[in-house]
């Protein structure tokens, strides 16, 4: 992708520390007082898990878990909790997101698509960007007929400043395959992630 640094290499925490310890300065804080010591160091190493995304590969998360399946049924994970940050503010978003495929003889192990999910959303992101990359992948690694992904998720960066819309959701949704060409399919979709 175009301006990501070298995205195996993990983060100096020094650094990012470092880096926090000015900005603390800069936002009138003193960060040599008692509560703030330690904030430096907490908040680099919280910011490395929380884009940890950018380190892991489709190939590796998924890690050749299908399972031979002879049906080819819509299956459904609903409701995976989500957790990311905005590209804009670096504040977060959270949520729920649902994602339903059709196989065509192999289905993906459950817990993988919770992964698949995760790797995309623990990265600076935007929630339209992040609803399609899942479904990219979810359709890349299962070879499936169909992929749909619901996302629903609120915005800190809305509801703590700018418009301070405490209330509201934002709904995405991405559709590939047989679940953007077959109408049925689709509502059939729509309907059960409800
Ligand atoms: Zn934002």
């Amino acid at each position: 992708m175009k301006g990501t640094r070298n995205k195996s290499k993990e983060p100096d925490q020094k650094k990012i520390a470092a880096l926090v310890r000015n900005l603390l300065v800069e936002l009138g804080e003193d960060p040599s007082r008692d509560g703030l010591l330690k904030t430096p160091d907490r908040v680099a190493k919280s910011l490395v898990f929380l884009t940890r995304g950018y380190r892991q590969n489709l190939k590796a998360v998924v890690n050749g878990a299908y399972f031979a399946s002879g049906t080819n049924h819509m299956v459904i994970l609903k409701d995976i909790e989500l957790y990311s940050l905005c590209e804009h503010h670096m504040l977060p978003f959270y949520g729920k997101c649902s994602v339903g495929y059709i196989s065509q003889g192999k289905v993906l192990g459950v817990s993988k698509i919770a992964r698949i999910v995760d790797m995309f959303a623990r990265r600076l992101q935007i929630q339209e960007r992040l609803t399609e990359e899942i479904a990219n992948a979810v359709m890349d690694e299962s070879g499936a007929e169909g992929v749909g992904v619901v996302i629903t998720a609120r915005h800190l960066c809305m509801m703590m400043r700018g418009v301070e819309k405490q209330n509201s959701a934002m709904t995405t949704s991405a559709v590939l395959g047989s679940f953007r060409t077959d109408e049925k399919v689709r509502q059939e979709f729509l309907s059960l992630v409800k």
